[in-house]
């Protein structure tokens, strides 16, 4: 598309449409949708002076740039009538059917709006693009065209305006052209704004570049040869652009702190071919030939971008020894380059166009669908415009899977921004991250181009609330405070039948049998709970503990609730264990799971007898948060504790005594044992004294050298 190409009359547009649209028909109903519109905008003039059809007819004219079919053409020409006309949808629909007139409708909506803080008007602008673009795409092309030709003709407007709209266009239009893979209307629109919000610099670099133009132009010419030449020698059909670079682009890298001169000394190619094979063969014949630069080499075709974009990109050291950028790419993959979601009309085997440039918006376009789950969230109008503008429509940037999928994400995003977009179950159940293989914390900030793996845990408890704090974008924390609030009843309610399940099975007790009606009413009278999911709840959140809801129904097991059986051994010196914080206080180690010295452990404040010590992952302190404080071991510790073990062998014969043999040279005391015989082998409970777990670690080693024993654990009671 040549810029600033404007006609006047609507044959122009008939002949610019009938390339591609053969049908006489269609070419009838542009004709009646010209004639319709000319007739109502008569006698109305714009700000340029022209009468206002000329900016239909060339918003139209727009529209035929990218292929677009008959009836987005159409409401190119009528998308101001509804508006500025005396016609109202009725006659319009009566005239042109539903479809034109549904689509003049969406645009209509998205000019209508006035609101008095910038925040009201952005908001009720999002939502209308949403609206816009899940009920009909092609609703926002057409406003597209529509703001690319009133930028064309921006300069008859008022400076104020001007840069209101300007500044409108590159925040909200470009990036919208830009994630709809529409190059050729984005990257006009975003020179057109840099021209009207940062002339001084739009002038600058305009100028330079007309200065070095014919040098450059050479110099490409000659490359162009070259390249030509030597893919006519391999037998490759082909097709070589010099590609010229935009205003804004340079803008951009300037603004990331380039320097001009490392800019205009880069030139620029694009190759174009039949097939994707091919693209990988040019790549190879240009590296053979022309010296690439490190790291500049990006693989979009097999990985294209969330855009839709795909390309081979490399950088050489070309004739004379300047810096080359060559893109390849086949012709199709080209025409997607530049046109995105509407090359669906470009290519006629897409039988139903429409349809298909509906589902790759809706499924293929990772912005919108976080456009849309931003609005169904609730947070507040400033909150909403602030994420859509700078998170998913600006400043992102792009990560790939392990497998080669691009993540797109906002500027400074961490690994778990990346796993919750990948998938919310992902984010919930990572438990760390590797980025290009190395092992980042969780809030690493992610670059373009991270290869970033999540690791996931299935049995994870959830996000951290932390998080919160930590991630970039308003999507995940939205996500992972809906875990919060949403779950904490869900949690405590897997919790407590989790610690049901674990108290019956350690007991040996069935599910089903423990959960009988007769049971289960019993339960409810003495613990005035409602239900089954009631009782999860309360021993989840607890109120219960799971040993006592046991202890209803089987009190066989002479033992009062969990943790009042958690007796306490005295003997331990204060000088064993620090506690965070503390001085003076009764510390004593919980005899449920013995803890040693080398072991984490935790301790528990009880009620008037002080701290007693477990080892961290003590079943009998899952449910206890609150009451628990940081306590470690002293280092200086020289007294043994006692530690019990369970050795299960693989005989029926009694080899207690033969194993004592063998670790007796260890330097341990054996206070007790028995022994528990089973069908086909026996299993050993030793009680015995340690000094800590390294040392209980060599015993249980040596033990393991006997053939007879099969596995050796600690006991936690
Ligand atoms: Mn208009």
């Amino acid at each position: 598309m040549s810029k600033n190409e404007k006609i006047e009359d609507i044959e122009e547009l008939i002949k610019r449409a009938s390339v591609y649209i053969p049908e006489e028909e269609n070419i009838e109903l542009i004709r009646e949708a010209y004639n319709f519109a000319d007739l109502k905008h008569k006698g109305q003039f714009r700000k340029s002076g022209e009468g206002y059809i000329v900016h239909p007819l060339n918003v139209a004219l727009i529209l035929t740039t990218i292929y677009s079919d008959t009836q987005t053409i159409m409401a190119g020409i009528l998308h101001d009538v509804l508006e500025d006309c005396d016609c109202d949808r009725d006659e319009m629909e009566e005239k042109f059917g539903k479809e034109v007139t549904n689509l003049v409708y969406g645009v209509t909506k998205l000019g209508r709006i006035n609101f008095s803080t910038e925040n009201e008007y952005l908001i009720e602008y999002y939502k209308k693009i949403i609206v816009g673009m899940s009920e009909d795409v092609r609703v926002i092309i057409v406003k597209l065209a529509d703001r690319l030709h009133n930028m064309r003709t921006l300069w008859a407007l008022s400076e104020e305006k001007q840069k209101k709209i300007a500044k409108e266009t590159a925040e909200i239009l470009a990036p919208i052209a830009h994630h709809l893979g529409i190059h050729k209307i984005k990257s006009e629109l975003e020179d057109l704004s840099l021209r009207y919000l940062k002339p001084d610099i739009f002038y600058d670099i305009a100028e330079r570049l007309n200065k070095t133009k014919l040098e450059r132009d050479n110099t490409v010419q000659e490359m162009l040869q070259e390249v030509s030449e030597l893919l006519n020698e391999h037998n490759i059909p082909h097709e070589i652009k010099g590609r010229a670079k935009s205003i804004y682009s340079i803008y951009n890298k300037l603004d990331k702190g380039k320097k001009f001169s490392d800019i205009f000394d880069l030139l620029a190619l694009r190759i174009l071919v039949d097939t994707e094979q091919e693209c990988y063969l040019v790549l190879g014949i240009i590296h053979s030939k022309f010296k690439p630069i490190p790291k500049r080499f990006k693989d979009y075709v097999a990985m294209p971008k969330p855009n839709m974009y795909q390309s081979l990109h490399t950088t050489v050291f070309g004739i004379d020894g300047c810096l080359f950028e060559i893109q390849i790419r086949t012709y199709k993959m080209d025409e997607i380059a530049e046109n995105g979601i509407a090359s669906h009309w470009a290519y006629k085997e897409n039988r139903d166009a429409v349809a298909n440039l509906q589902n790759t918006t809706e499924q293929k376009l990772q912005f919108f669908k976080s456009i849309i789950e931003l609005n169904e969230d609730k947070m507040s109008s400033e909150e909403f415009v602030n994420s859509v503008k700078n998170e998913v429509l600006n400043n992102n940037i792009y990560c790939f899977t392990p497998k080669g999928d691009i993540i797109e994400l906002p500027k400074d995003a961490t690994p778990i921004d990346f796993a919750y977009k990948v998938h919310t179950r992902v984010g919930e159940t990572m438990v760390g991250a590797l980025v290009n293989n190395y092992i980042v914390p969780l809030d690493y900030k992610l670059s373009n181009n991270d290869i970033v793996k999540i690791n996931t845990n299935k049995n994870s408890k959830g996000p951290s609330k932390e998080w919160i704090n930590i991630v970039k974008s308003t999507q995940t924390r939205n996500k992972i405070r809906a875990f919060f609030t949403k779950s904490e009843k869900e949690v405590y309610l897997e919790r407590g039948k989790e610690a049901l399940e674990k108290e019956l099975r350690r007991r040996k007790l069935s599910f089903s049998e423990f959960f009988t009606s007769e049971n289960m009413n019993k339960i409810k009278n003495e613990l005035h709970v409602d239900d089954q999911d009631d009782l999860y709840l309360q021993v989840g959140n607890g109120k219960h503990a799971a040993g006592s809801v046991v202890n209803l129904i089987y009190k066989r097991e002479e033992d009062k609730p969990v943790l009042k059986k958690v007796n306490v051994k005295s003997t331990l010196s204060d000088a064993d264990i620090v506690v965070d914080g503390i001085d003076k206080v009764k510390v004593n180690l919980a005899n449920c799971c013995n803890p040693l010295p080398g072991d984490e452990i935790i301790g528990y404040i009880s009620k008037g007898n002080g701290i007693s010590v477990h080892r961290r992952h003590c079943h009998n302190l899952e449910y206890l948060d609150e009451r628990v404080i940081p306590v470690y071991w002293n280092k200086e510790t020289s007294d043994k504790y006692l530690t019990i073990i369970l050795i299960h062998t693989s005989t029926k014969d009694y080899k207690l005594i033969d194993m004592l043999q063998k670790v007796n040279m260890f330097d341990i005391h054996v206070e007790s044992f028995r022994t528990i015989p089973k069908a086909d082998d026996t299993i050993y409970e030793v009680n015995m004294y340690v000094k800590s777990v390294c040392h209980l670690t060599k015993v249980i080693r040596e033990l393991e050298k006997l053939e007879y024993v099969i596995r050796i654990e600690r006991a936690i009671r």
